[in-house]
């Protein structure tokens, strides 16, 4: 068994105790998002009972409380990835922050500059440059991805950056794959070589792996709360301040102001300088309380028990010779992503709704990446801290459910 007790974990959890259609929920839908703990649940609560108000503005009680608890949730996801002061700025989600450096890096582009992508990325990191290539006539350039294994391999890099390279921007774990980038060499190769903006897509790599961002030497991270056990519509950008200082704010209007006349503006510092508007002050202190969650059980055990989990999911399914998998990398994170022979995805992810199994199907908003595999779609199987063994063995189970009913 792994470190972690998940009899104890999964007590945190109450939607796990929910039936679907007659059967224990069985949750494995955690590259999507995952499920909220108790505490979490709680904390967001008891800010919306005890202390709802604006930020940054009131000079009353509710309004200084508020303040401060969104304030600690900056530090709080600042120490989580080893970011200084100053430099994690909250968004929606990983979309939004990609989006945000789209527009906010994108305004320096000139025609001929080239960004460099993998072909492993979500949607979220290859549409905004796609179109701000479009826009600017600048190349888009990808990493090939080695797809009998589905890793990307770092060493490319080296013959794909130039002087004309101006951003890089990389998944640190391929939400279809699962695979683990190695993104800290990546950045190296890509510093020796131009001088790019090195920007990771965090997550899933920060949902599920201890990070530390001043170590990866990346310049900018994306990460999403959603993921994280945080709630949905809060996420956040990691950005090196003096860059961040240096770039033009996404958004503009209140909170994000230092000074307005009728005719100019000058803007706050970082990271309020681009996080205008009233905030989503209770999905920022839910981050908190999800930070703390996921440290006191230990990023690190968390990641070892979700590649026990992997390892024998893994195990079990090649047993299976009906199961293709799309990417077998070994050194993959919890995410295991396959097709069960003659069958549509989606009927395999009905059938096994009806066991009380919630898995996703389809193109996991990485549909340039299935079509390198020709696969229209997969099912995809997700672990996280408060997934068991015996949960892998309901999906065996309803694989063989799902082989009756087609006959084969
Ligand atoms: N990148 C990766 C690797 C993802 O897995 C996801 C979510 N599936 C995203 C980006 C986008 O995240 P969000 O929907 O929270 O913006």
């Amino acid at each position: 068994m792994t470190s972690l007790n998940t009899k104890r974990i999964r007590e945190d959890f109450p939607i796990l105790k929910i039936k679907i259609n007659g059967n224990t929920l069985v949750y494995l839908d955690n590259a999507a998002t995952s499920q909220k703990p108790r505490q979490v649940i709680e904390t967001v609560r008891e800010y919306y009972e005890q202390y709802n108000s604006n930020v940054h503005r009131g000079l009353h009680k509710l309004s200084e409380r508020a303040s401060d608890e969104y304030e600690k949730a900056h530090e709080k996801a600042e120490r989580f990835v080893g970011a200084d002061n100053g430099e994690i700025v909250f968004t929606k989600n990983t979309t939004e922050s990609l989006n945000l450096l789209a527009y906010s890096l994108g305004e320096e582009l000139k025609k001929g500059d080239e960004i460099l992508l993998t072909e492993a990325e979500h949607h979220a990191n290859l549409v905004p440059w796609q179109q701000l290539a479009l826009q600017k006539k600048a190349k888009l350039k990808f990493a090939k991805v080695e797809l009998e294994e589905g890793k990307i391999d770092a060493e490319q890099f080296d013959k794909l950056v130039n002087k004309k390279t101006k951003i890089v921007s990389v998944t640190a774990m391929s939400n279809v794959l699962g695979n683990n980038v190695d993104v800290k060499k990546i950045g190296e190769i890509i510093k020796d070589n131009s001088d790019a903006k090195f920007i990771v897509d965090g997550a899933q790599g920060a949902a599920h792996r201890k990070t530390d961002v001043k170590k990866l030497g990346c310049d900018f991270m994306a990460f999403s709360g959603h993921k994280m056990l945080a709630p949905t519509g809060i996420g956040a950008l990691y950005g090196r301040k003096e860059l961040l200082e240096k770039m033009r704010p996404f958004m503009y209007g209140g909170d994000m102001i230092k000074k307005v006349t009728f005719e100019e503006s000058t803007f706050n510092s970082v990271p309020w300088k681009f996080e205008a508007g009233t905030p989503n002050i209770a999905g920022a202190i839910g981050f908190r309380a999800a930070i703390d969650y996921l440290e006191k059980v230990g990023m690190e055990s968390i990641e070892e028990h979700e590649k026990e989990l992997t390892r024998y999911a893994l195990k079990r399914l090649n047993e299976d010779e009906r199961i293709e998998f799309i990417g077998s990398s070994k050194k993959r994170a919890g995410i295991i992503s396959f097709n069960i022979k003659g069958v549509h995805a989606h009927d395999v992810a009905s059938i096994f709704d009806q066991h009380g199994i919630a898995i996703r199907a389809g193109h996991h908003c990485a549909m340039p990446l299935m079509s390198l595999y020709n696969a229209a779609g997969s099912a995809r199987m997700s672990f996280y801290l408060y997934n068991t063994k015996e949960e892998v063995d309901k999906v065996i189970h309803a694989i063989a459910h799902v082989k009756k009913i087609f006959g084969i």
